[in-house]
C-alpha cells in the first residue's frame, strides 16, 4: 500500500502531518457561559467576553477541560498536569479581542498515538505530538452583500482542541485512515461530534516530498481548512505532485499556506512565508496556569468507554473475526452494538457477513445511518435463525432481507405471508423432479450416458419448479437417486 510518485529522475515519497481542530461538545464556550448550538441565529450566542468588550474577564469552563483530558486519555497520550494559556495576537474583524486564547509552550496534552486501520486489514501507528485547548474565532461573511461584510460571533470563543500529529503518514490513504480513526475515537468519547461538513472537525495538512530512501524533511506547505476526508486525501495528492514537478524541473519549494479548491481539484497560494504572522505569544495574564492532580485524571479515566482498538481486539478474539471485519464493525459505536445484538447466541461470522455485506449495502443505497435502519438487530437475528434451522434457504433469505429493508417487517411474518418456507417433504420434491425429468428426457439420457455435469442444470430446473423453496440437501440427494439408471 505504499504511495510513491515516479518522476523523471527520482522516485518520491510524500511526508504528511495533520493538524485537526475539533470542536468540543459542551453547552458553554471555553471562557464564557454563552451557548454553542449549531445553526442558531447569527450573533444570538455571544456574551460580552466573546465580543471582546473591554474589562471582561475569561472564566475557564471545567467541562471543556475535562473533555480535553478525556480525549488525551483516548489517544493514549501524556496528560500535562500543569498547562498554560497564551495569547496568540493578530488582527481580524471576526476576532474582537485582537488575540486568540490558545496554548503554546505548555499544552494540556502531550505525546500520544493513533493506530490506523488500513483497508487491507493491516495497521500502522502514527504519533500525536500534542493536543491543546483554544478559542475559535467568529465568522466573516463576504458573499451576502455586494459591498458589505457581515460578522457572526456565535462561534467566537467556542472550545477547540487542536490535535497535532507527527509527520508520520506516507500516503493520502493513511491521512484518510487517520482522520477516520480520530473521528471514531472522539465520537466514542463524546468529546466532539466529528461532523466535518458542519465544521466541527477541520483539517490542515502539512505536506512535503523527498526522494525514497532519504530521511530529510524538506520544506512543507500547509493546506488549510479542508472539510471532508475525501478532499483532504485529494488535496494531499495534488500538493505532493506539485512539489515533485517543481523539484524535477529544478525549482525549490517555498514554505507557504495554501487552499484546496475541490471544484478544480487543485491547491492555490493563500499566503507566503514573507507574510507569515508573528503572533507574539505570551502567557495570558487574565488566566492562571491550569493545574490538576493525579486523582482528577484517574477519575476521568474511570469513565472512559471501551474504545475502538480494544473493541476490535475483543471482536477478533470473542467472535473469531478477521482484523478487517472487526475493524469495520467498530468504527461507529452504534454499529458495534448492533452487531453484538445480532451475533449473541448465533454464528458470529454469519452475523458479521449479514451486517457488513447486506445491511451496510442496503443502508448505503438508501443513504441512511444504522440508527435509522429499517431492519432492527432483533429482526436480522431472526432471519439468520430461519436459515440455520432450515426454515428457509440462504437464497430465499436474500429475498426476505430485501422485503425487510423496504417494509421493516419481521422476517417470520414475511416468510409466512409469502409462503417462502422450504419444502422439506419428500413427496413434493420428488414430484417436481419427475416433472422436470419427463419434460427433458433427452437430457436424462445424456446424464445417464455419462454427462455428470448436467446435475447442476437439473438442480436449477427443479429449484425453478419449486419457486426456489426446495431444501437444497434433500433436492440433491433425491435427484441423484432418481437420475441414476
Ligand atoms: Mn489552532
Amino acid at each position: 500500500m505504499t504511495f510513491l510518485i515516479k518522476g523523471e529522475t527520482e522516485t518520491w515519497e510524500v511526508v504528511i502531518g495533520l493538524e485537526v481542530h475539533a470542536q468540543v461538545i459542551s453547552n458553554a464556550k471555553l471562557f464564557s457561559g454563552a451557548p454553542t448550538d449549531f445553526g442558531a441565529e447569527p450573533n444570538s450566542q455571544v456574551s460580552f467576553v466573546d465580543a471582546g468588550m473591554p474589562g471582561m474577564l475569561p472564566v475557564i469552563n471545567e467541562v471543556a477541560v475535562e473533555q480535553a483530558v478525556r480525549t488525551g486519555l483516548g489517544l493514549k497520550a501524556q496528560i500535562n498536569k500543569r498547562s498554560v494559556f497564551a495569547r496568540k495576537n493578530y488582527f481580524y474583524a471576526d476576532l474582537p479581542q485582537g488575540y486568540q486564547i490558545s496554548q503554546f509552550e505548555l499544552p494540556i496534552v502531550g505525546e500520544g498515538t493513533i493506530i490506523l486501520d488500513m483497508s487491507d486489514g493491516t495497521s500502522r501507528e502514527v504519533g500525536i505530538e500534542r493536543l491543546h485547548l483554544e478559542q475559535d474565532a467568529g465568522k466573516s461573511i463576504h458573499d451576502l452583500h455586494p459591498s458589505k461584510s457581515f460578522i457572526d460571533l456565535n462561534r467566537s470563543g467556542v472550545t477547540l482542541m487542536e490535535i497535532v500529529s507527527n509527520p508520520d503518514m506516507r500516503s493520502p490513504d493513511e491521512a484518510g485512515a487517520y482522520l477516520r480513526k480520530l473521528r471514531s475515537i472522539v465520537r466514542y468519547l463524546g468529546t466532539c461530534d466529528g461532523n466535518m461538513d458542519e465544521g466541527s472537525m477541520r483539517c490542515d495538512a502539512n505536506v512535503s516530498v523527498r526522494p525514497v530512501g532519504s530521511t530529510e524533511l524538506r520544506t512543507r506547505c500547509e493546506v488549510k481548512n479542508v472539510n471532508s476526508v475525501r478532499f483532504v486525501m485529494q488535496a494531499i495528492e495534488h500538493e505532493a505532485r506539485r512539489h515533485v514537478d517543481i523539484y524535477e524541473s529544478g525549482g525549490d519549494i517555498q514554505q507557504e499556506t495554501r487552499l484546496y479548491d475541490p471544484n478544480k481539484g487543485e491547491t492555490r497560494q493563500m499566503r507566503s512565508k514573507e507574510f507569515a504572522h508573528d503572533y507574539r505569544y505570551f502567557p495570558d495574564p487574565d488566566l492562571l496556569p491550569l493545574v490538576f492532580d493525579d486523582d482528577y485524571v484517574e477519575s476521568i479515566k474511570a469513565t472512559l468507554p471501551e474504545l475502538p482498538d480494544e473493541k476490535k481486539e475483543r471482536f477478533m478474539s470473542d467472535y473469531d473475526l478477521t482484523a478487517y471485519d472487526a475493524g469495520v464493525l467498530v468504527v461507529e459505536k452504534e454499529t458495534s452494538a448492533y452487531y453484538e445484538d445480532v451475533a449473541k447466541g448465533r454464528d458470529p461470522k454469519a452475523a458479521a457477513n449479514w451486517v457488513i455485506t447486506n445491511l451496510f449495502g442496503a443502508l448505503n443505497k438508501k443513504g441512511i445511518s444504522i440508527t435509522d435502519s429499517p431492519v432492527s438487530a432483533a429482526n436480522l437475528g431472526k432471519l439468520i435463525d430461519l436459515i440455520s434451522d432450515d426454515t428457509i434457504s440462504g437464497r430465499i433469505a436474500k429475498d426476505v432481507f430485501e422485503v425487510m429493508v423496504e417494509e421493516g417487517e419481521d422476517p417470520e411474518f414475511i416468510v409466512d405471508e409469502r409462503g417462502l418456507k422450504q419444502i422439506r417433504d419428500t413427496g413434493s420434491i420428488e414430484a417436481a423432479i419427475e416433472q422436470v425429468m419427463a419434460d427433458n428426457s433427452d437430457k436424462v439420457e445424456e446424464y445417464r450416458g455419462g454427462k455428470d455435469k448436467l446435475l447442476g442444470w437439473f438442480v436449477g430446473q427443479v429449484m425453478k419448479q419449486t419457486g426456489g423453496k426446495a431444501n437444497p440437501g434433500m433436492l440433491n440427494e433425491l435427484l441423484r437417486k432418481k437420475l441414476s439408471p
